[in-house]
């Protein structure tokens, strides 16, 4: 399985920051982008109970919809001392009125004086139209903190400190928390096993 020059990939995501991301993200190799948002596909439910089951639900839609090359991410933060809470379910965290700081509280809240360790990870899933699939995982392994800080990042980092860093993810600007980033290292491996020769 290889991406080749002139391949069009649709994004199964209906966020057009989302496309702009991961266009950029692979704007070194001659290929098509599109999203299902843009071909006005509806979103699947998210139903998995893993990040690659979910990545792959939503890439698996969108091939067998378009008949083309789907890409899809799921992430999230990871707690252990919370049996891994939010995990797939860090969005919707957030509630319907997506306030994140309410998402932020309720980390810290539970976590009372268990560990602090955290890590975000994140899936690609790549779908061909014959079936062909793969997934490539990268996490970021850091500590939560409280008060939040920062208001560069989104989500959860105001409260995530990765490993060797004195700030949160919400310090940073895109550029640094790209060097560590679940997100980076998801990309970096898929790059690496569908574009390089
Ligand atoms: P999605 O995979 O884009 O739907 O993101 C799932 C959720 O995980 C987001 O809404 C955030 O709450 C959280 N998340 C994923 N990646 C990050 C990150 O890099 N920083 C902070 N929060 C993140």
């Amino acid at each position: 399985m290889k991406l080749k020059a002139g391949d069009k990939l649709v994004i199964a995501s209906h966020n057009p920051g989302k496309l702009r991301e991961i266009s950029a993200l692979l704007s070194d190799y001659d290929l098509l982008f599109d999203s299902s948002g843009n071909l006005g596909l509806e979103e699947p439910e998210e139903t998995e109970d893993t990040f690659a089951g979910n990545a792959l639900l939503k890439a698996r839609f969108v091939s067998s919809k378009t008949g083309l090359i789907a890409l899809a991410d799921d992430s999230g933060l990871v707690v252990p001392a919370l049996n891994g809470q939010p995990g797939v379910y860090s969005a919707r965290w957030a509630g319907l009125e997506k306030n994140q700081h309410l998402a932020n509280k309720k980390v810290i809240d539970l976590l009372e004086d268990k560990p602090r360790n955290a890590h975000f990870v994140c899936v690609l899933a790549v779908v061909w139209s014959n079936g062909d699939e793969i997934t490539f995982e990268g996490k970021s392994h850091g500590s939560i903190t409280w008060p939040e800080r920062g208001n560069l990042g989104f989500g959860y980092d105001p409260i995530f400190i990765p490993d060797g860093e004195p700030r949160t993810y919400g310090e940073m600007t895109k550029l640094e928390k790209s060097q560590t980033s679940h997100r980076t290292k998801a990309f970096t491996k898929l790059k690496e096993r569908l574009l390089y020769s």
